[in-house]
């Protein structure tokens, strides 16, 4: 089993967001599960990494060679794969993981997230997506979730897609039982 962690680049204004990120790194080591990251030792990435190393764990991280001067890589993962740009690190985490979980973060985490989340709405993959909420970080976008289905913009089965948990074992239970939604292959 392996898990791709979206988060920030950042540490966010409150120590909860980086001992949570440590959290959820040592949580995913001790019950064996391989982490999958953007590959960098800055902001919450750095201190999930480096709490999944130290537990033990099997950290896999996913870097473009065109962001190094912005986010300094981890020296000290099982495996850093190197690739040429932003698109070409989302598809490899999405290739990789069995999953992915979001963290709070910026727009680059709502971003990948999402991505991760239409790509599964649309069939590309069957893979389970998650916000692991902490200190209610994501309970303003809950709600504009929900706005969107209300609005019509957005379809019950796919707004139920993306999960929202604050507790790991509950998330990693929902993830244990999803089965993707039948959706009608696209022809390419
Ligand atoms: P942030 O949440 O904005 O701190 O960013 C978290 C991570 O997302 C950082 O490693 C960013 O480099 C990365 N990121 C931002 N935009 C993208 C994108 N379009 N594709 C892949 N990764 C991205």
């Amino acid at each position: 089993m392996r898990l791709c962690v979206f988060c920030g680049s950042q540490l966010g204004r409150d120590d909860v967001y980086a001992s949570a990120a440590r959290e959820l790194g040592r949580g995913l080591a001790e019950r064996g599960i391989e982490l999958v990251y953007g590959g960098a030792a800055v902001g919450t990435m750095g201190q999930l990494a480096d709490a999944a190393l130290a537990a033990g764990g099997t950290v896999i991280g996913v870097i473009p060679e065109a962001i190094f001067s912005q986010e300094v890589p981890h020296q000290g993962l099982t495996r850093q794969i190197v690739v040429a740009d932003m698109h070409q690190r989302k598809a490899r985490m999405a290739e990789l993981a069995d999953g992915f979980i979001a963290l709070p973060g910026g727009a680059g985490t709502l971003e990948e997230t999402f991505e991760v989340w239409t790509w599964a709405q649309i069939g590309l993959h069957g893979k389970p997506v998650a916000l692991l909420d902490v200190a209610g970080y994501y309970q303003p976008l809950r709600v504009f979730l929900d706005n969107m289905v209300t609005e019509r913009f957005l379809r019950q089965r796919h707004r139920d897609m993306l999960f929202i948990e604050n507790d790991l074992d509950a998330l990693l239970a929902r993830f244990a039982a999803y089965t993707p939604p039948s959706v009608k292959p696209i022809v390419r």
